[in-house]
């Protein structure tokens, strides 16, 4: 019989197993760590299948972002990933888009596989909305993107298929539209300070495009980013490299002499789209005067997968991954080490315990695994809390826990244990 709750998990059960050694096809820390530890499985280059470990972080980062996406009002949809192409011609992209999937059927048929979706979102409001008193509105997904990536190579970071949250909104006027942009940049701040890299991510200036002066790209800082940035450490701005010429250096009241160059990866950004897809498909509103105008957009992204790959790189050591505890697919590594019957007993009442009281657990209860293989996928999957309990640990009348990005655990009651991690659930 298959028991399982969502609390608890014995990796005697998971049928994902740790490796020791590193994928020889990859280059980047977070695949070497995340394919090691059986979070993902690469199929191809660029393309990745999510495990039950990896799907867990998944899901917690796509709750964060919900989460804060229904906050301003956003209304969740998910849309179709095969485009009609009549859609990308009508924009311009069907041949503009250098990254564009093209996919024909044996008819002959041709469609777009989704990169992006203002050709989908935009004639499905035509459906809807007409007056003034419809808007704002803001839609958004959680979805694969499919892009023809020429340059695939650094895991997570740069996907062909790859997970994404877009957000669409709808304005009748520049002074709503520039309300809620700004907004955004906010909501933008707590999210990446909830998944634990805001004390690593900057906003970050760069070029607008055909309307606005600048979009705004949130970019974390590490050595591996392909992006690289200058940060006015005073203000916590930056610009992106690409843009930061003396005059938008002027232009942005910063002075050349405090930026600070760092590579970094952009993890999401947003953009003033201004009419360019509502434009093309006639998306507009009636006023109160019973005038047509073009409606007004904003698009806003974050990508999930490049953003868990990003934590990967920025949030580990050389042992394996340090999740934060917002992330991590369960707050705790439960570690039974020694054979003996006592230690079994007392192992699984901590694990009822643990779970009866709503915290996530990992239970390391195979009898066949030395202690320092146990404590060496402890430390590549990269559990909050690491809780062993031992001969040693019964000796002194409790378990030991220890933090992963600690050196030194200490003995704790059961009760104290409970405690010590209660808060956080
Ligand atoms: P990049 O400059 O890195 O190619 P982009 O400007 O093409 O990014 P957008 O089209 O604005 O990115 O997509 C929104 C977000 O989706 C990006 O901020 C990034 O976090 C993520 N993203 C874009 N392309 C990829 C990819 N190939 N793999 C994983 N995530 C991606
Ligand atoms: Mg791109």
């Amino acid at each position: 019989m298959i028991k399982s709750t969502t609390n608890g998990v014995r990796q005697s059960k998971l049928f994902t197993k740790t490796k020791k050694d590193s994928p020889m096809d990859e280059v980047s820390r977070n695949a070497e760590f995340l394919i090691r530890g059986g979070f993902i499985h690469k199929e191809m280059s660029g393309v990745y299948s999510y495990l039950p470990l990896g799907l867990r972080v998944l899901n917690k980062i796509e709750n964060i972002i919900r989460e804060e996406m229904n906050k301003v009002g956003g209304q969740e949809v998910l849309m179709s990933s095969f485009q009609p192409k009549e859609n990308w011609e009508k924009t311009g992209r069907w041949e503009a888009m250098d990254d564009l999937y093209k996919v024909s059927d044996s008819s002959g048929r041709e469609v777009a596989l989704g990169p992006t979706h203002e050709e989908i979102v935009v004639p499905i409001l035509k459906n809807y909305v007409s007056s003034h008193k419809d808007f704002p509105l803001a839609v958004y997904q959680i979805q694969n993107k499919f892009r023809m990536e020429l340059r695939a190579k650094s895991g997570m970071l740069r996907g062909r298929e790859f997970i994404m949250k877009d957000m669409y909104s709808f304005h009748t006027t520049e002074e709503d539209f520039s309300q809620f942009y700004n907004n955004m940049k906010d909501v933008y701040k707590t999210i990446f300070t909830r998944v634990g890299i805001g004390h690593l991510t900057y906003m970050t200036f760069a070029s607008g495009g055909t309307f606005a002066k600048y979009s705004h790209e949130f970019q974390t800082i590490t050595p591996v980013g392909e992006d690289t940035i200058y940060i006015d450490e005073q203000s916590g701005v930056a610009i992106n490299k690409e843009v930061s010429s003396d005059q938008v250096i002027l232009d942005l009241g910063l002075k050349k002499a405090d930026l600070k160059e760092n590579r970094s990866i952009e993890v999401g950004n947003i953009f003033e789209l201004n009419t360019k897809f509502s434009k093309p498909f006639d998306l507009s509103f009636t006023d109160e005067k019973e005038q047509q105008h073009i409606v007004l957009m904003g698009c806003y992204g974050i990508g999930l997968s490049r953003l868990l790959g990003t934590v990967v790189e920025v949030l580990s050591d050389d042992k394996g991954i340090i999740w934060p505890e917002s992330m991590a697919p369960f707050a705790v590594h439960l570690l039974i080490l020694g054979g003996n019957e006592a230690v079994g007993k007392e192992a699984e009442k901590v694990y009822e315990s643990l779970q009866k009281n709503n915290i996530e657990v990992l239970f390391d209860d195979r009898s066949d695994i030395s202690a320092g293989e146990k404590f060496a996928d402890a430390d590549l999957l990269g559990m909050p809390y690491r809780v062993v309990v031992s001969d040693r640990s019964m000796k002194e009348n409790g378990v030991e826990i220890k933090k992963r990005n600690e050196e030194k655990g200490k003995i704790v009651s059961l009760k104290e244990l409970l405690l010590l991690l209660e808060p956080r659930t």
